[in-house]
This record gives C-alpha cells, sequence and structure tokens, in this order.
C-alpha cells in the first residue's frame, strides 16, 4: 500500500542493478535511460505481497484491475522518445506511475493522464510521488489529451490503442516524437515522428498493454 513508508535497502538496490544490465543485455543502450531505472525504486509501485519480485522483468497488477509495465517496455519507450531536461511530456495512462517517475528522472516535465478514478485517487496517498518534482495528474480521457498544456515535445502512450488518436497529434510539436502500442491482444509499437504536413511511422517492437479505452471510469 503507498501510505505506507518503505525502505530502499541494499538488497533492493542490489536487484535493481541486476535489473538494470538484464535491460542491457535485451537491447537498451542509453545511459540516461539505464540510470533513470537505476534510480526508481520500483518496489514502492507494488502491493507488499508482490515487492519482492519487483526487480523481476515483467508486468504486475496493481489496482483497478491495471497494470505496471514490464521494465522493459518502460526503458524501451523511455529510449525511443529520447528525453531532454525541461522538455514537456504527456503520458496517457498514469497506472501506477512508475513510467512517469523514469521520465521525471530524465528531466522532463509530465502531464499525466489517468482514466480510472481509483488510480488517480490512490496516487494522491503515494508519499514517494511528492518527493519528485515535475510531474503533474489528471484525470480524464487520453483521447482528448491535455489541449490547455499543449503543444508537448513528446507524447507516450501506456494503454493500447485501437488507432493513432488524431488529437494526440495535434498537439505534438512538430519534429515532436510520440511512442504508442498499437493493436489488441498483442500490440505493435510504433515511433511517430510529426512532421511541417503530417507524420511518419515506424513500428520498433511488440507489445502487451491493457486496452485504451474511451471516456472516464468512476
Ligand atoms: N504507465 C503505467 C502503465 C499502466 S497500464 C505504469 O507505469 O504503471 C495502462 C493505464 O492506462 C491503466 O491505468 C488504464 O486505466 C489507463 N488508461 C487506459 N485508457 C486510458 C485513457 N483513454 N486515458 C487515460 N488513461 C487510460
Amino acid at each position: 500500500m503507498h501510505h505506507l513508508p518503505k525502505e530502499d535497502t541494499y538488497l533492493h538496490k542490489g536487484l535493481r542493478k541486476k535489473l538494470v544490465e538484464e535491460l542491457r543485455t535485451l537491447g537498451i543502450t542509453d545511459e540516461k535511460v539505464l540510470d533513470a531505472v537505476n534510480k526508481v525504486p520500483r518496489h514502492y509501485f507494488l502491493d507488499s505481497a508482490l515487492e519482492r519480485y519487483a526487480y523481476e522483468n515483467r508486468a504486475f497488477p496493481i489496482a483497478a484491475g491495471q497494470t505496471i509495465s514490464h521494465p522493459f517496455t518502460v526503458a524501451l519507450q523511455t529510449q525511443i522518445l529520447e528525453v531532454k531536461p525541461y522538455e514537456k511530456i504527456l503520458e496517457v495512462g498514469t497506472g501506477s506511475a512508475y513510467q512517469a517517475c523514469v521520465l521525471a528522472m530524465l528531466g522532463a516535465k509530465i502531464f499525466s493522464i489517468e482514466r480510472q478514478q481509483e488510480l488517480f485517487k490512490q496516487m494522491n496517498q503515494f508519499e514517494y510521488l511528492k518527493t519528485l518534482n515535475g510531474i503533474k495528474r489528471f484525470y480524464g480521457d487520453g483521447f482528448e489529451g491535455l489541449p490547455s498544456y499543449a503543444p508537448f515535445d513528446k507524447v507516450i502512450v501506456t494503454a493500447a490503442a485501437p488507432y493513432i488518436p488524431e488529437k494526440l497529434i495535434q498537439q505534438l510539436k512538430v519534429g515532436g516524437i510520440m511512442v504508442i502500442p498499437v493493436g489488441d491482444e498483442e500490440q505493435q509499437m510504433k515511433k511517430i515522428v510529426k512532421t511541417a504536413t503530417g507524420y511518419t511511422e515506424e513500428v520498433v517492437g511488440k507489445a502487451y498493454f491493457v486496452p485504451m479505452l474511451t471516456g472516464k471510469q468512476r
């Protein structure tokens, strides 16, 4: 539970180092991304019962039938975004906020949307989040994006999108990057680059996210 204080012990730090080395062998080459993963105590984001598995390269259940993504998927999406300090990043699907924290470690300003009210509220009690700067959370529908905060340098979608939402392209700067899993059960991870006249897209891997759903959930 998020309201209980947690410790980041030498054991946790050691397991995290091993996870980082595993991510390296799986093809994550950006040292800044590996360093960010090394800094965020992933066990803080899991239920106590799952804490000892926190540094395995696996997805886990969180509240409201949702999941915290695979560390590899988090690292891959982060690497694709080529994050620079002070960039504005729109995230769809706050979930456990783990991905948001990894992005925040790179010095970016995160604007993260969650459609499940239960998850959104639960995060208000998460002490670790309050120690980080640069994460703004919103309860809303990611298909709409956040027009009043646009344009964004980068967009990251962490739920399986049925198609590329046009409003998210509109809210991206020209030259900006969006990473988004598109499809049903098995998704294609796509890297989108916005151009002056439209966008280019490239498939960069596979993914298995929970679905991106329309509207807000109470
Ligand atoms: N980035 C998260 C991944 C969570 S799983 C993490 O690091 O833990 C995907 C999340 O996307 C779920 O919490 C789900 O409720 C949310 N989601 C699905 N469709 C959405 C939408 N249209 N807008 C905002 N969030 C959405």
